[in-house]
């Protein structure tokens, strides 16, 4: 699964990337997806942006299966709000030294290195940059592994920078440009959250189709009754609807045509669409729909990141209004 193939599909190619998500997906894990799909964030910076000498010597490995990657962005003053990143990277002769901490990071606990931004010039987006810290850099640690909702099989962690001493060829791409770097990769991130909304909604759609063909109530299956059956039919036409979108998103992204405000609104929209298909399904499922005995309740709970993270749904809408207005 962590083939060259994938990621090098997640950079140029975003059906195949689509197919692979929506597939695995279908295990019913989204934390494992989300666990896998580190690779697809950590990756692209150092492949798009770095030397030869970084894609050999930590992409490679990753692609291989032998490592693990992490990408870093996050920070516990706010995630949103990535311009403000605080963690500092302080040129001295030929390292940089790292203090700060990020949160919420996917993989952060396992991971053998970290594609991380950090701060090496002045205030706001001008003075960002990427490092690949490695994780047995003296001064690193793992300071939380965080308990969540959902998204149980992938762990989620807190860092912390303790005057990491990095080699400046660790530098991915040029010095505080890392804002437009962190920005290109959000892209591709939002289009994998789009696919995993919106086979997280298809998954809960055949459950409850399932479900409502068999269980009975007053004496006949749910979809004697016209609410479940009009229940069922909006769900359905929700799924189709989001999972074109987000094709068509792909499809031109793949052409090379600008599809920032396009994504962010295919990302709200795939979202909003699996926030309603999976409540509706656990409706449908009454008491069980409750129960760890039934997959739309894992579904329900490891669906309730996807409009948080990768850019909140606020964020998107704030691109979007930007965008039109
Ligand atoms: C399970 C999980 C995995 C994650 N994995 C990673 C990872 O691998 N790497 C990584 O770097 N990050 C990761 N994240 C972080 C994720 O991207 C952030 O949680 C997200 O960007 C939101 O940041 P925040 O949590 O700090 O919320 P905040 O930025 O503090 O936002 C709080 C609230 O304020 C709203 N808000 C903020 N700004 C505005 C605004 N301008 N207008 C309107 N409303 C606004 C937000 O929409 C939100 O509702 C992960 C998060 C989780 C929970």
């Amino acid at each position: 699964m962590n083939s060259p193939a994938t990621c090098s599909a997640n950079i140029k190619g975003k059906k195949n990337n689509i197919v692979v998500t929506e597939e695995l997906m279908r295990s019913g894990s989204a934390g494992l997806v989300a666990g896998i799909s580190t690779l697809d964030l950590a990756l692209p910076p150092i492949i798009n942006h770095g030397t030869l000498e970084q894609k050999k010597r930590f992409a490679k490995p990753v692609l291989a299966g032998k490592k693990i990657a992490a990408l870093a962005v996050t920070e516990p003053s706010g995630g949103s709000d990535v311009a403000n990143l605080k963690t500092t990277a302080v040129r001295d002769g030929d390292h940089y030294v790292v203090n700060g901490s990020k949160t919420f990071i996917t993989s952060g606990t396992k991971a053998d290195f970290l594609t991380a931004a950090v701060r090496t010039g002045g205030d706001g987006y001008g003075g960002i940059s990427f490092l690949v810290i490695e994780t047995d850099t003296p001064g690193f640690a793992v300071s939380k592994k965080l308990l969540k909702t959902g998204w149980w099989a992938s762990d989620t962690a807190e860092l912390f920078f303790d005057d990491c001493r990095v080699p400046v060829e660790n530098l991915t791409g040029e010095e505080n440009q890392g804002f437009y770097m962190i920005m290109e990769n959000f892209q591709n991130e939002r289009l994998g959250l789009c696919a995993m909304a919106n086979m997280t909604g298809q998954l809960a759609l055949e459950e409850s189709l399932k479900y409502a063909k068999e269980r009975e109530a007053f004496g006949k299956k749910l979809t004697g009754f016209q609410v479940t059956r009009h229940k069922l039919a909006e769900m359905a036409t929700l799924v189709e609807a989001s999972r074109e979108f987000t094709y068509r998103v792909a499809a031109r992204m793949d052409a090379g045509i600008n599809q920032i405000k396009e994504i962010s609104m295919a990302k709200n929209f795939a979202t909003k669409m699996s926030n309603k298909v999976t409540f509706d399904a656990v409706q449908i499922f009454g008491g069980y729909g409750f129960t760890r005995e039934y997959l739309v309740e894992r579904l329900y709970r490891d669906n309730r990141i996807l409009s948080i993270g990768g850019g909140t749904s606020e964020v998107m809408n704030e691109i979007i209004s930007k965008m039109i207005l």
